[in-house]
């Protein structure tokens, strides 16, 4: 169902078909029957076989799965930074297949955040410049500096916004690199591994800052990641097999990445 807005066009009004659904039947993420392959001729190997899945709002779900198994690539078409083949995806209401490419990074900018495995933090600027860069392409650098002092706030790192990332130890660093995801006030958080880098003691500190980002601000959170103190936080796991979700057994968590 597909509901229609009105929209004015130099200066008449028009009926435009809206790419977004009626927020009441929707929740954060809707997959159906997504399909993605790599490469082409022989060297052809198809990633995601069919994966379909919903996520609600103020979920944790945590995916596992082997190396290699398609998490990433999910993550990103989630996010939009990669398309599907086939299937549909709908986040945060709008169905990717029917939305434009500015409707599509308008939600990628200003509703998703996402946090890597590489910090990807820019050495030459600030921890509260790294925080606020994204907010300089965009009308939302007003106050940029406040709203970044304030998220650095969240991540318990507003005494160190003047500090250079090398001067952080790599738990401060995601801990900044969260604060920059969570900058635009997203409604959604996709994290890749991002415990992936840090040693195991400064990951459970992180995943516990996400359980508390979870249940405090209701952020709706997709995390891939092999921690295993995820599996006791996340109210949710599943696991990639085979191109294929599934709930997580015992198996999927007590194995290596
Ligand atoms: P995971 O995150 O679970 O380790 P990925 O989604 O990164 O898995 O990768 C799944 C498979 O797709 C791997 O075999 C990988 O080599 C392949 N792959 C991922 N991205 C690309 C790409 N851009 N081009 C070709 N193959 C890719
Ligand atoms: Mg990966």
């Amino acid at each position: 169902m597909v509901n229609a807005i009105d929209v004015l066009v130099s200066g008449r009004v028009v009926q435009h078909e809206s790419p977004y659904r009626e927020p009441a039947t929707t929740g954060v993420i809707r997959l159906r029957g997504v399909t993605k392959s790599y490469g082409t001729g022989p060297g052809r190997t198809q990633v995601l076989k069919g994966v379909s899945f919903d996520v609600s709002e103020g979920e944790f779900v945590a995916l596992i799965g082997q190396s290699g198994s398609g998490k990433s690539t999910l993550l990103n078409i989630i996010g939009g930074l990669d398309y599907p083949d086939d299937g549909e995806v709908e986040v945060l209401g709008l169905d990717y297949a029917r939305a434009s490419e500015t409707e599509r990074a308008r939600l990628r900018n200003r509703r998703i955040g996402f946090v890597f495995q590489a910090f990807n933090l820019l050495d030459h600027l600030t921890c509260l410049g790294n925080v606020i860069l994204p907010a300089q392409f965009t009308r939302d650098g007003k106050d940029a500096s406040e709203r970044g002092v304030e998220a650095l706030r969240r991540v318990g790192l507003a005494d160190l916004a003047g500090r250079k990332p090398s001067e952080l130890s790599g738990g401060q660093k995601q801990r900044v690199a969260i604060a920059r995801a969570l900058f635009g006030a997203p409604a959604l958080l996709l994290c890749d591994e991002p415990t992936g880098n840090l040693d195991s003691e400064t990951g459970k500190e992180v995943i516990d800052f996400f359980s508390e980002l979870n249940q405090r601000d209701r952020v709706t959170l997709l995390i891939v990641t092999h921690e295993r103190r995820v599996s006791s936080v996340a109210r949710r796991v599943i696991a990639m097999r085979d191109g294929m979700l599934g709930d997580a057994g015992p198996d999927d968590l007590s194995r290596p990445a």
